[in-house]
């Protein structure tokens, strides 16, 4: 079970965008790597047609999972997150201040 779910909202913690934060809207549970909306942009040229105008954009890429933490809800700072078991449900607990994030 990975830490980081969809439309959570992270904090990247190393690489150019350092610091930066984003709302995931990706993951890939395979590669343990997230999309984060706005976060590690790298150019790309795009050759136009069908519909498409050439030019360069701006294609986010997956970052690795170690490479963002999870902005807790509740207290709004980087989450150290565990586990704990709720009604036979695993729910998410954040170590600061305890809550439940799911
Ligand atoms: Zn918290």
């Amino acid at each position: 079970m990975l830490k980081i779910r969809l439309k959570d909202k992270v904090r990247v913690i190393s690489g150019k965008d350092k610091g930066r934060e984003g709302v995931v809207e990706r993951i890939f549970p395979g590669d343990k790597k997230v999309l984060v909306d706005g976060i590690n942009l790298y150019k790309k040229h795009i050759k136009g047609g069908y519909g498409q105008k050439s030019g360069v954009y701006d294609i986010p890429r997956p970052l690795h999972i170690s490479r963002v933490v999870l902005i807790c809800p509740k207290c709004s700072k980087p989450a150290r997150v565990g586990f704990s078991v709720k009604e036979d449900k695993k729910v998410r607990v954040c170590k600061k201040c305890k809550a439940e994030i799911d």
